[in-house]
């Protein structure tokens, strides 16, 4: 394993790589690594000569300052975590100063209307913020293949869109959702769960898997309505949104027709925690 904080470093290493074409695999990380993470790392092992794991709290992607404060930061346990698997895996943990370069900003992007969307509404910037780091450590990196997680999965068509609206020329892969025990999605943002709040939280995939049942029964509006009223009046979670969309679109869905491929997208808060899920309903 080797430890890069200077993306000079990280260049003059990855350099005879790409000049041999050897196939680099590349996992985007902010960091308070857990399973979902390992098995995206996990995949890129073993589709790639080497894989490399970035962990960087993106600061432009937050467009709340708090969430950006209290984001776990744990760079040590993450290295053990990745040297416990005992393959080669370089690390690149920049600091905000050798990304961003004094300016930190982002650049101002455009996914054919994805951008618009559930999280696009409800975070203000985020995919500009997205689209910046993830184009810039393409560009440091230059992988031919990305890994990305399905739990994110508004974040997983904007790249997609990203790439090939600029063409560049790396293949981004898809990873299922790895889950607790108790359904609850794996994010490192649950780190700052308590014990209590962790259990409640059980209902965002329970409730999700229940629409899952419904889709197809009842139109989208009345689902809606029941997620509604599940959260109604919880007294710790509080739904932010709950949509049924085409997948590839995120458009909305009125009702279900063939051919189509749809989710269900949710964002909550735990108290001030936000969480967000989403199910296949194919
Ligand atoms: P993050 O550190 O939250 O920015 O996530 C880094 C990558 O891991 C993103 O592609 C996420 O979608 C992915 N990821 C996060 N949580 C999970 C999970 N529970 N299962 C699979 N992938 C995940």
């Amino acid at each position: 394993m080797l430890i890069f904080n200077k993306q000079s470093l990280l260049i003059e290493h990855l350099t005879p790589f790409w000049a041999t074409k050897t196939t680099i695999g590349f996992v985007p990380t902010m960091g308070a690594l857990h399973e979902g993470h390992l098995s995206l790392l996990s995949q890129s092992l073993k589709e790639n000569e080497i894989s490399v794991v970035s962990i960087f709290v993106n600061p432009t992607q937050f467009n709340n300052p708090e969430d950006l404060a209290k984001y776990p930061r744990t760079l040590e346990r993450d290295v053990e975590k990745i040297a416990s698997l005992n393959t080669k895996v370089l690390i690149y943990a920049p600091t905000v100063e050798d990304i961003y370069h004094g300016n930190t900003v982002s650049q101002s992007f455009q996914y054919d209307g994805l951008e618009n969307q559930m999280e696009g509404k409800h975070r203000p910037g985020h995919f500009d913020g997205v689209g910046t780091i993830v184009k810039r450590l393409f560009e440091i990196i230059k992988p031919t293949h990305a890994y990305f997680g399905e739990k994110d999965f508004q974040q997983l068509q904007i790249v997609k869109k990203l790439v090939h609206k600029n063409n560049i020329p790396v293949k981004v892969i898809g990873c299922p959702i790895h889950r607790e025990a108790n359904g609850l999605a794996m994010s490192s943002r649950n780190e700052r769960l308590s014990p209590i709040e962790r259990k409640e939280s059980a209902l965002i995939f329970k409730t999700l898997s229940k629409a899952k049942k419904l889709f197809g029964m009842k139109s989208a509006k009345e689902i809606s309505k029941f997620v509604t009223k599940t959260f109604e009046n919880h007294p710790i979670i509080k739904l932010e949104y709950f949509e049924i969309a085409d997948e590839i679109t995120l458009r909305s869905c009125l009702r279900k027709s063939k051919n189509k491929k749809y989710r269900a997208f949710i964002a909550v808060f735990v108290n001030n925690i936000r969480l967000i899920d989403t199910i296949s309903l194919n």
